[in-house]
């Protein structure tokens, strides 16, 4: 019998070794010989999956969560859950993972916060907005099973995953948006019973009692508007299915670049800013202390832009973002690349680039031609600059 429980104590203690090495080989041969619950705890009463969670180390959270971890178990001394774990890692994919295999957001730790709570405290803002925008899969799944007198349900179950998916995205900047469908199709098909659905949970939030979500019910009504926007562009579109290849013709292209056009001045977006008003608008609910906040800051003197307050009600007022970059196109923090020509405005990848080179154009090749004369003083007005301020400003 002692012998056993040595040995058992030794496995547990080598795999709170590996994952604190992050020493994978070692993680999965340990996990392979190991037989029965991997909720192992350490001295301080730790779960494997809450070290995993703190070293913000998806792929080990992943195969303790596929090993039937309890995502809730704990016997941490201050009430810490993985999830709490995971968002002080600032691994906003673990968080997911986390909260996808029923992690409680509202769990609180011995001094009464919340995981989003202590994401904020060390300043993950990403994190707080993944914890915040979770929605469980089975909010979406209902709409899948015809209900009553339908024969039909109002959702075709292939979309549950992709309308969860995109529910679930934390970058709510309308191009994003738009692009992210690229990657569903049917969801593209199906936009119109996709907003539809959208509709129907915007108002379940708003019918919750005191559990009333206005903050969400905003949410689905902003996704459903886009959704809704970008299948009328599609309808639209139908005549010239022979012309398929066509990138003008692509209602995702229309749609982005509508949005990314220029007002007169050159800078500002003035079309992107009154379609987001107009969503605004059209926000049913308009008793709620949401709406009529964001009334207040649009129709004010000197008004933010139509998406930094429809950013700062869904995702929460953000501070110290000035240093933090963003792509020119869909308002993606931390682009991988630059335009190599100019290198002063920043892109996700070649299709967010190819997109915005309409407007950039101009000022990318305006900026490349003088640009060796003097090295430490900076151009009186740099348009490129300007839009790319812009859209740091309509991002944040
Ligand atoms: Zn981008
Ligand atoms: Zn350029």
């Amino acid at each position: 019998m002692d012998n056993k429980s040595d040995e058992q104590s030794t496995a547990e203690k080598s795999i709170f070794n590996a994952i604190a090495q992050e020493d994978m080989d070692e993680f999965k041969n340990i996990l392979a010989h190991h037989k029965g619950s991997v909720d192992l705890f350490d001295e301080n009463g730790m779960t494997a999956l809450q070290h995993a969670a703190y070293k913000g180390n998806k792929d080990m959270v992943q195969m303790l969560l596929d090993r039937g971890a309890d995502v809730n178990s704990g016997k941490h001394e201050y009430n810490y859950t993985a999830l709490h774990f995971g968002a002080l890692s600032g691994n906003s994919d673990v968080c997911k993972l986390l909260l996808n295999a029923g992690a409680k957001p509202t769990a609180t730790n011995s001094v009464g916060r919340t995981a989003a709570q202590m994401a904020a405290f060390v300043g993950n803002h990403h994190t707080v907005a993944t914890i915040n925008n979770f929605v469980p899969l089975s909010e979406i799944s209902y709409y899948s099973i015809p209900r009553g007198q339908q024969t039909e349900p109002y959702l075709p179950p292939v979309l549950v995953d992709p309308l969860h998916k995109f529910v679930l995205g934390v970058n709510i900047h309308p191009v994003r948006l738009a692009l992210n469908l690229q990657n569903s199709p049917a969801l593209l098909d199906n936009a119109d019973k996709a907003s539809k659905v959208l509709e129907l949970l915007s108002k379940k939030e708003m019918t919750r009692g005191s559990d009333t979500n206005e903050v969400m019910a905003f949410k689905y009504h902003y996704l459903s508007y886009i959704l809704n926007e970008i299948f009328n562009i599609r309808d639209k579109q139908k005549p010239n299915t022979e012309n398929k290849e066509e990138k003008k013709h692509d209602p995702i292209e229309i749609f982005s670049k509508k949005l990314l056009k220029p007002g007169k001045d050159g800078i500002s977006l003035d079309l992107m800013d009154a379609f987001l008003k107009d969503c605004v608008r059209e926000f049913p609910y308009r008793e709620c202390t949401t709406f009529h906040q964001m009334v207040t800051s649009l129709t004010s003197k000197d008004p933010p832009p139509a998406l930094s307050v429809i950013n700062c009600t869904i995702n929460g007022q953000r501070g110290f973002v000035d240093a933090i970059p963003y792509c020119s196109t869909c308002g993606e923090e931390k682009p991988a690349k630059k335009c190599s020509k100019c290198k002063t405005v920043q892109y996700c990848d070649r299709e967010c680039q190819r997109l915005h080179w309409f407007v950039h154009k101009k000022a990318c090749n305006r900026e490349t031609a003088p640009v060796t004369t003097s090295t430490n003083t900076k151009p009186v007005i740099d348009a490129t600059e300007l839009t790319s301020q812009l859209q740091n400003l309509v991002a944040g």
